[in-house]
Order: C-alpha cells, then sequence, then structure tokens
C-alpha cells in the first residue's frame, strides 16, 4: 500500500475527467455498500423505493436524504456498518464544538489509506521543506485528541516505510511552555488548531518571545482568519498551510503553496453546497456544506451536513492541481449570530470591529440572550482593558444593531478553559434564537 503514496502525490494533477471518473466510482460502490450493510441507507432504499444502482454520480446525491449530526449522535448505530470491516471500525468522537461530542467510526482500512492520502498535503509542504521525509514536526493539540488517536491506531497496525519525527506538544500547557518546548525541539514544521495556532502567535508577538523559527506551519481541524494567516506570515516569516478535515471525514481539503484557496479531495470525500430547502446552489454562491465520505466503511455519511459555509469555484489553481477549489471557506455556520432585528452578525463582522485595535490579543463573543451579549477581551493587562472596553463594546453594540447590550469582560490571554477549541462568537442555541 505504500507504494501508493507516490501515486497519491501525483493523483492531484490528473485531468478533471479522470478525477470525476475515480470519485464516481467511488460513490457508486459506497452507495451499495451502505444499501447493503448500513441500516439507516438499507432502510432508506427498501422504503423509498430507490435502487441504489441509480445513484450513478455525486449529482444523484440530491435523491438522497441529508444527514444531521443530530441524527447521528443519537444513533449512531444506524449509520455504522454490520460488515465484518465496519465491526472492526475504531471509534472516534468528534471534538463537539457543537454540543455533546458523537462518535464516528473508521474501519482500519481507510485509516491506513489515510496515510497515503496524506501525501498530496505533503507534496505542498515539501516545496517549503524542500524534502519529503526527515523533518521535525512539533504536533500541539490534545492528548487525547483526534490525531493522537489516528497515530496510536497506525502505530499499531502500519510498518511504516519513514520514520516520522515527531514531538507532542500538549494545547493544555501555558504558551512559556509551548514556547520552551519549540525552542528545545526546533521543529521544521508545526502542526495544530488554526485559531489556537492564530492566538499562540498574536501572543508570542506581543509579548515579544523569542521563538525558534520554524520553516512551515499547519493548521487542521477549526478555521483560521485570513488575517491571522498574512499576520503569520509577515511578523514571523513562516509561510502557512491548512489541512482541512473533521473526524467525520478525515480528509476535505488543504491548502497547496499557493496559499489562494483551498482544494478538495473529491473522491475521498465529495463535497455539496446548498442554500435554502437544501437546494444545490449555482457554482461560485456560498451556503452551507453537505459532505459525503466515499472511503470510510465504517460510520459511512453521505450528504452530511458538517455546519461549515463554503463555496465552490472551478476556476484553475496556478499550482497546476486539477482538484476542485472551495472559493470560500467561512467557517462553521454556529459561529453566525441572529440579533433582534432580525440579521444573521458572521463572525467576520464581530472580527472587524475587534482587529482596530491591536492591544487586544484575543475575543470571544457570547450571545445569553437574544439582545444581550458579553464581549469577553483578553488583553495583556487589566489597565489596557480597562483603557478600550467600553469604546470596544460601543462600536459592538453599534454592529449587533438595534436592541443589543454588549457587556465587556476581562480575560487573561489563554487562561484554562479557553485554549483549544477556541470559538470567537458563541452565539444562543439555534432553536432559542428562532422561538
Ligand atoms: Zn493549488
Amino acid at each position: 500500500m505504500y507504494a501508493a503514496i507516490p501515486a497519491q502525490r501525483r493523483l492531484p494533477y490528473m485531468s478533471e475527467e479522470k478525477l470525476r471518473s475515480i470519485r464516481d466510482e467511488r460513490l457508486r460502490s459506497t452507495v451499495m455498500y451502505a444499501a447493503e450493510t448500513v441500516p439507516f441507507y438499507r432502510k432508506w432504499f427498501s422504503e423509498e423505493g430507490v435502487d441504489p444502482r441509480q445513484i450513478r454520480t455525486v449529482a444523484d446525491l440530491a435523491r438522497m436524504p441529508v444527514v444531521e449530526k443530530e441524527m447521528v449522535r443519537m444513533y449512531p448505530d444506524q449509520f455504522r456498518s454490520t460488515s465484518p470491516l465496519g465491526n472492526r471500525a475504531e471509534p472516534f468522537m468528534t471534538t463537539g464544538t457543537s454540543g455533546t461530542p458523537t462518535q464516528i467510526y473508521h474501519d482500519p482500512r481507510s485509516l491506513l489509506a489515510n496515510i497515503a492520502y496524506g501525501g498530496r498535503m505533503r507534496a505542498a509542504m515539501s516545496k517549503f521543506l524542500g524534502r519529503a521525509v526527515g523533518n521535525r514536526e512539533a504536533w500541539i493539540g490534545f492528548p487525547t485528541g483526534l490525531t493522537g488517536n489516528v497515530w496510536a491506531f497506525q502505530r499499531k497496525w502500519a510498518m511504516l516505510p519513514v520514520r516520522y519525527d515527531r514531538q507532542f506538544i500538549s494545547i493544555m500547557d501555558s504558551v512559556d511552555e509551548v514556547v520552551g518546548a519549540l525552542n528545545a525541539y526546533q521543529p521544521n514544521v508545526i502542526f495544530g488548531f488554526g485559531a489556537y495556532l492564530e492566538l499562540l502567535f498574536r501572543v508570542i508577538a506581543e509579548r515579544k518571545l523569542r521563538v525558534h523559527r520554524a520553516q512551515l506551519i499547519v493548521y487542521g481541524s477549526e478555521a483560521m482568519t485570513l488575517e491571522g494567516r498574512r499576520f503569520i506570515e509577515d511578523r514571523f516569516g513562516t509561510p502557512v498551510l491548512s489541512d482541512y478535515g473533521a473526524v467525520e471525514s478525515l480528509k476535505i481539503g488543504f491548502l497547496c503553496e499557493e496559499r489562494a484557496a483551498f482544494h478538495l479531495h473529491e473522491d475521498l470525500c465529495s463535497v455539496r453546497i446548498v442554500g435554502e430547502g437544501d437546494r444545490e446552489l449555482p457554482e461560485g454562491q456560498s451556503g452551507e456544506m453537505l459532505i459525503s465520505n466515499l472511503v470510510n466503511r465504517g460510520t459511512v455519511l453521505l450528504n452530511y451536513r458538517l455546519g461549515d459555509m463554503a463555496a465552490i469555484t472551478s476556476s484553475d489553481c496556478a499550482c497546476g492541481r486539477q482538484l476542485p477549489i472551495l472559493a470560500s471557506l467561512d467557517g462553521r455556520i454556529a459561529d453566525t449570530v441572529f440579533v433582534p432585528d432580525g440579521r444573521f452578525i458572521h463572525q467576520a463582522a464581530v472580527w472587524m470591529v475587534i482587529k482596530r485595535n491591536p492591544a487586544i490579543l484575543s475575543y470571544q463573543l457570547i450571545q445569553h440572550e437574544l439582545g444581550r451579549f458579553e464581549l469577553r477581551l483578553m488583553t495583556s493587562d487589566l489597565a489596557t482593558f480597562e483603557s478600550l472596553a467600553s469604546e470596544i463594546a460601543l462600536s459592538m453594540e453599534i454592529v449587533l444593531g438595534a436592541g443589543t447590550t454588549v457587556e465587556p469582560t476581562f480575560h487573561e490571554p489563554l487562561a484554562a478553559g479557553e485554549r483549544g477549541k477556541f470559538r470567537p462568537v458563541v452565539p444562543l442555541k439555534r432553536d432559542s434564537a428562532f422561538l
């Protein structure tokens, strides 16, 4: 299987036609497998009287039901294959930004294949590193997080052809400890959560800490703002790439060396963009992402509402890869708030207010009631907070519109409990906001 790694490095450059044919072939086999061995789909095909062989291309996915997170959280076994491969699948937990964690099973074969798929991203990385192997990799994350668990599985089952030199750094450590670990290990590459790394490097810059300069930073799991990416690249001189995935689909897309947009692994995870009534949106228009994992034989998810918003475009990328690209990736839908005057405020609008003031290291806007907000501001000290809090709160009230109040509160940078899965905007639960 490891002979597959060079092939995976080349795959993104194949013709669009070839890539689509690989994708649709995978879709047909996934759908047949689901209809035969996954309770939810077996029931759906039989009740609807649809022959699974009629689902031939990703366009036909529009005929199939949309799967909500809540359904999988409440009835995980409905989506888990009863085949031998499904029975041997390993459980992974989603990080639960939108509530209770969900158990997703990945079959051993696809977990191992995932190493080879990683070759696509590594090809982009090696443009900066100059070599594919022999790099020192620092991973900042949760000890029991997805990456750690996937590694543990791969170490157990795979005879890795190349031994990665890796150092794990806990995200729960203080900034000083993390910086100390980076300085001691001197990695070529730093991996971590997007929002966390953005905050980490802002704090490092603000406190003027001396930190080892890596050749490359790679983030995944959650979004980093475009400003954050530019800040790290300009201030620290380190290019930033992204490996975009989720527990529900380990590989969704990646930022190539051009860093202009995300390429989608369309043959591993098909992405559809839908709007009102889950109707497919035309190219270039931003909407909700529905993903279909085409490789996992544990938990099988087709048309799964991931919770991210994006637009797809067929325009070309200067890198020459033919994989489709996301024109925009707007982050989690959950980070959009519904305000009393009936509008949706995207977190980017909130960020516009914050970014005017560089003394704010990080922030979090929490909606306690429809019109009542708390604005947590992290500044280097209390005096800085006091000098800017009321003005920022007022600007925020103007953005949020009539009938809103914003109470600013002071927070130490990266205080315990605020690290990790950082969310800049925490809205009221959607249902209560709509009632
Ligand atoms: Zn590209």
